[in-house]
């Protein structure tokens, strides 16, 4: 057996975890740089929480909440100068993907300078300031990734800084704030968190340490399928998925994603499809890819899910996405084009070539 696992984040899971370790976000600095999106942190009571805390720690903060899906580098350079400007010695990030995405980017800004031709070089010294993450939904698993990705205008994709360093400090899951998440962006995330965990187990980086996490999350996901279907979600629905989605998220961060992402990216940045919608349309044409050279581990994925075939799997994928979107042959041919010079694609322990990535395109949008 020849492995490394290195996860630095401490995370703390529960009922209103940041009021109850307060002591955890007052060893990180005296001045927050919050970062979040437009309006959900103020909405589901996460903000306030971060606040309160702050304040009884007397901590100083500043406000940055105007990152948007799929973050650009325009707002994180933005963001790096509020935390300059202001003399931030710690970052908090709250929300989705975008803002805590977004936050890791700020806190390496915000310590080196970084010209932005060289923001995607991966060559960073470690400096980067600390922090403290709180998943709004249960999806990306960000919060303990080293992933910050970002939208590429310059290559017309996402592309990923990745180091290291940017591990956050401390992760906060509370499913609490997810009660009022609306029922497309519950299934678009957990579809997401369902593919890093799908996908890092058919990554040719898996270990079976990764994959015993990757199974946990997978049987999690799995068992609130129904619920999303119904779109009736419980408490107990939501701590599941946002459990199942840090632990997907732990998955990646040592497999990284595969084919599906790539692939997804294109779909993303052209035809602004959801980040986990878009996966969620590929994943069961990649796997029946994957099936031919690797059956054993299909059915070991499927298996996890209580799913005989990947027809059966298919059917809930459809159930939960609805009805596809329409795509011309020039738009699929363009996808799969660019979408076979990303990284990820060696990832996979079937490397796809581009006319695989064409036919997977093609036969899910009926090209
Ligand atoms: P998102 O873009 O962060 O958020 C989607 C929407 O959900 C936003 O409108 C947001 O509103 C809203 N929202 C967030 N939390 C909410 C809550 N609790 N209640 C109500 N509304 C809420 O979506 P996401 O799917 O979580 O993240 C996608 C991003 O993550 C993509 O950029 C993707 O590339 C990235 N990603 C990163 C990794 C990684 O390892 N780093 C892995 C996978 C995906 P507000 O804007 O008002 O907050
Ligand atoms: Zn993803």
């Amino acid at each position: 057996m020849n492995f490394q696992f290195y996860m630095p984040t401490r995370i703390i899971m529960g009922e209103n975890c940041i009021n109850n370790n307060a002591a955890a976000i007052a060893a990180l600095g005296k001045k927050a740089l919050i970062v979040t999106g437009k309006h959900s942190a103020e909405n589901n009571g996460s903000l306030k929480d971060v606040t309160q805390v702050l304040e009884k720690n007397a901590q100083q903060y500043v406000l940055f909440n105007r990152v948007m899906s799929n973050p650009t580098i325009d707002c994180v350079y933005e963001g790096a100068q509020i935390a300059k400007d202001h003399g931030v010695d710690f970052i908090i990030a709250i929300g989705g993907g975008s803002p805590m995405d977004a936050a890791k980017s700020i806190a390496l800004l915000a310590s080196q300078e970084i010209a932005r031709q060289d923001l995607f070089s991966g060559k960073y010294g470690d400096k980067v300031l600390p922090m403290a993450f709180i998943p709004t939904t249960a999806g990306t698993g960000s919060e303990v990734t080293q992933y910050s990705i970002l939208t590429n205008d310059a290559a017309q994709t996402k592309t990923t800084v990745a180091s290291p360093a940017l591990f956050p400090n401390i992760a906060f899951l509370d499913g609490k704030y997810m009660d009022a998440l609306g029922l497309t962006t519950t299934i678009n995330t957990a579809v997401d968190a369902l593919s890093h965990a799908v996908e890092g187990m058919l990554s040719n980086r898996a270990s079976q340490l990764t994959d015993m996490i990757a199974a946990q999350s997978i049987g999690k996901i799995a068992s609130c399928f129904e619920s999303l279907k119904s779109g009736n979600i419980s408490t107990k629905d939501r701590q599941n998925l946002l459990y199942g989605s840090t632990l997907a998220g732990m998955v990646i961060a040592h497999t990284g994603t595969t084919a599906v992402h790539s692939m997804g990216y294109s779909l993303t940045y052209f035809r602004d499809i959801d980040h986990g919608r878009a996966n969620g349309l590929l994943l069961a044409e990649f796997l029946k890819l994957v099936k031919c050279q690797c059956p054993e581990k299909i059915q070991q994925i499927l298996s996890l899910m209580g799913y005989e075939n990947i027809e059966a799997f298919e059917e809930i994928m459809n159930a939960l996405l609805g009805e596809k979107e329409k795509m011309t042959l020039e738009e699929v041919e363009k996808f799969a084009s660019i979408a076979i010079k990303a990284k990820n694609i060696s990832n996979c322990i079937v490397v796809p070539t581009q006319e695989d990535l064409l036919k997977i395109y093609k036969t899910v949008f009926s090209v």
